[in-house]
């Protein structure tokens, strides 16, 4: 691996420590010839995963596309991109423990709802009004009172979407 500032191949590690909820190990280097410090992040090699959407084409599972619609719902919100990408490692795991190798893109949309619904309910009601293709002001409405109902229901710890 060469250093992402000069280039050079060499460079020692200073640090390794679990990442990603201990499914990766951050590695914190140093240049043998600049000095300079960088991060590295090992993970294993996951099997192929293919998500089928509504009308059957079946697309490769793309990190970075789920990622960014939750940052896309998150805009302007106190939602911190970690979080996030927790939140992503999350729906990963679960998806990877439960399917083989496909995936329906509701299984994907309905985690990405648990999750956004706990860290914030307005990015929660952005992306339902998206994924659910809302058409009517009436729907926003009625999401928006199940949601203030379920708040006052439970505190936010209660809110917490049970794990298998
Ligand atoms: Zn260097």
């Amino acid at each position: 691996m060469k250093c992402p500032f000069c280039g050079f191949q060499e460079h020692k590690v200073l640090d390794s420590r679990p990442a990603r909820e201990g499914a990766a190990i951050r590695r914190r280097r140093e240049c043998l010839q600049c000095e300079r410090r960088f991060t590295t992040f090992e993970e294993p090699e996951r099997p192929r995963l293919l998500v089928i959407k509504r009308d059957g084409v079946r697309e490769e599972y793309d990190r970075e596309k789920l990622l960014n619609s939750m940052v896309l719902a998150c805009g302007k919100r106190p939602v911190s991109i970690n979080s996030l990408q927790d939140a992503v490692d999350r729906i990963e795991q679960s998806v990877y423990d439960q399917f083989d190798q496909e995936v329906e893109t509701s299984q994907l949309g309905d985690r990405v709802m648990d999750e956004l619904y706990r860290l914030d309910g307005i990015a929660y009601i952005r992306y339902a009004s998206v994924y659910q293709s809302f058409e009517r002001p009436q729907e926003f409405a009625d999401l928006v009172r199940k949601l203030q109902k379920d708040r006052r229901k439970s505190k936010p710890a209660a809110v917490e979407i049970s794990k298998e």
